[in-house]
């Protein structure tokens, strides 16, 4: 039986490794789709800021002109001011000015707010392209990378899956590899649980052991199982003797 709980063991291990490539090729597809999206969000809000840039710079080409007339129409009524013949019209053209002065000052304060914005979004959309740039460099080849192992695995998982056969074709004991097949389907795939050799505890539910039992398990003329977890208990005597 000795000989039979260590092929268990073995075999064990190997199908913890098949786990493992299953696991990741679940995971695979989502850290794909991260690195991606990372890089969609970048290109998102840099589109965004590039858009509110050329807004500005529209916005701040409509104001100018409408200063550039409106500056030229403010030095017509200071001319028109010093042909006034009478008090009536001074005061009418005054209150022009008045108003063409405040209208500028209004479009220059516009402008003004327009341009702290734009000062602030510059240096932004530099940061957010060298960001991207990098970003973009770096998360395509992890998806290639990615994508290579995920192409390997296949092959992986078959090869992992010739290994653990061949060792359990060893067995002897039938009812061994029924209780292990069992129990592999369950026990999140742990059917086969060590003994701590300092501690004595089972490894699979980490509850200390009664020493009669590790002493049963040592011995390994049958199959012990743990009264606590159910799974198959084996000493690994594969580096002793
Ligand atoms: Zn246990």
């Amino acid at each position: 039986m000795k000989d039979d709980l260590l092929i268990l063991l073995v075999a064990q291990e190997i199908d913890l490794e098949i786990d493992k490539r299953f696991k990741s090729k679940n995971e695979y597809p989502r850290q794909i789709e991260a690195l991606q999206n990372e890089i969609e969000t970048l290109q998102n809000t840099l589109t965004q800021k590039n858009d509110r840039l050329n807004e500005i710079e529209k916005a701040r080409r409509v104001i100018e002109s409408e200063l550039l007339a409106e500056r030229d129409l403010l030095s017509q009524k200071e001319k028109r001011l010093l042909e006034t013949k009478n008090n009536k019209e001074y005061t009418a053209v005054h209150n022009e000015i008045e108003l063409a002065r405040k209208r500028i000052d209004s479009l220059e304060t516009e402008d003004l707010v327009l341009m702290t914005e734009q000062d602030a979004l510059n240096p932004e959309v530099k940061e957010l392209e060298e960001n991207l740039e990098k970003t973009r460099a770096n998360n395509t080849s992890g998806i290639k990378d990615i994508q290579k192992h995920f192409d390997s695995i296949e092959s992986d998982i078959a090869a992992l899956n010739q290994k653990r056969n061949r060792e359990l074709s060893h067995i002897k004991s039938t009812r061994a590899l029924s209780i292990y097949n069992r129990l592999r389907k369950g026990k999140s795939g742990l059917a086969v649980a060590q003994v701590d050799k300092h501690k004595h505890t089972c490894k699979g539910c980490f509850k200390q052991l009664p020493s009669q039992k590790v002493l049963e398990v040592r011995r390994a003329q049958n199959i012990i199982m743990c009264e606590n977890c159910g799974r198959i208990l084996v000493w690994d005597s594969r580096d002793e003797d």
